[in-house]
């Protein structure tokens, strides 16, 4: 390589160093210097990064309750791929599909972190759903074992995730950490108490809320047996940044292998899609039956003096 083009070749990965650290920093097109012309230039960076808060659907009454599904991926992140399809594909029209079965059912409200193919950063997943005052967020991406992997296409079925043990407590202490004095928890202001108590009030408010994602993650299993298909381990934990809201119930459903045939043709099938639509939606509506039940015995433990019982 002759030094010119060693310089050449320097400038291209400072400018791609450049251009990553402003995806990482956020930033949306702003006038970047050419490095190797000295010129100014505009960098196309991927839309969508600024992001909204999604619009919620379905029944008028706030006091309806509020799921936040998440279609995994978007944009310029494909997810996995395979030479026939793309995840976010896959798992928009899942959640589309999902999101129309509990509006038809009625008595919800939703919201969709993306209802098209656009990028949106897996904490503002997650941020979105405290942010909309979501009763529940489930997302939803599809597996891959590999396309180097040469047992691949035998790899199968569905897997519900929620946020393990020893990252939950790690986020804990990052969202302590993190969120400012002015901050609420569960109703509870954050403000005016002392750093213990803060740690104690996150505490509480994360186990309660790991609590209600498992009895999700049950539910799902539960309902989905004989109309799924599942992994032969389907329950897993992992430390999954979406799954990090402290306060809000997060389930993540890998509804598939997109490397394994039979998955991919049952899951772009419309049976196939109708019966993962019709298994999360009463899933979920078992989910927020047990929770009103919950909410009222609290209720009353809390009308009698007595101490109140954290649900299970
Ligand atoms: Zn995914």
């Amino acid at each position: 390589m002759r030094p010119c083009e060693r310089a050449a070749s320097v400038a291209s990965v400072a400018a791609i160093a450049l251009l990553l650290a402003l995806l990482a920093a956020r930033a949306l097109a702003l006038p970047v210097p050419y490095l190797w012309g000295g010129k100014q230039a505009r960098i196309e960076l991927p839309p969508a990064l600024a992001y909204d808060l999604p619009p919620v659907v379905g029944a008028a009454d706030a006091s309806q309750p509020l799921v936040m599904i998440d279609p995994g991926h978007g944009g310029f992140d494909s997810g996995a791929r395979t030479p026939a399809m793309d995840e976010k594909d896959l798992t928009l029209a899942l959640a589309l599909a999902l999101r129309d079965r509990l509006l038809a059912d009625g008595g919800v409200r939703v919201a969709l972190t993306r209802d098209d193919d656009s990028f949106v950063a897996l904490g503002e997943r997650a941020e979105a759903a405290r942010r909309r005052g979501a009763d529940l967020f489930l997302s939803i991406h599809a597996d891959s074992a590999g396309m180097e992997n040469e047992r691949a296409g035998e790899i199968a079925g569905a897997s519900i995730y929620t946020l393990s043990e020893r990252a939950s407590d790690a986020a804990a202490r990052r969202f302590a950490a993190r969120e400012n004095a002015a901050d609420r928890i569960n109703g509870q202001a954050l403000s005016g108490q002392s750093a213990t108590v803060n740690a104690i009030l996150v505490d509480l408010s994360q186990r309660r809320t790991q609590a209600q994602s498992e009895r999700l993650a049950a539910l799902i299993e539960r309902e989905g047996r004989g109309r799924l298909v599942f992994h032969p381990d389907p329950r897993r934990s992992a430390a999954l940044e979406v799954l990090r809201a402290p306060d809000v119930p997060s389930v993540l459903f890998e509804s598939g292998y997109i490397t394994n045939p039979q998955d991919v043709a049952r899951l772009v099938s419309g049976p196939g899609r109708t019966e993962f639509a019709g298994v999360m939606a009463r899933a979920i509506r078992l989910w927020f039956a047990q929770a009103r039940i919950e909410a009222g015995r609290r209720g009353e433990e809390a009308n009698q003096g007595r101490p109140i019982r954290d649900s299970p």
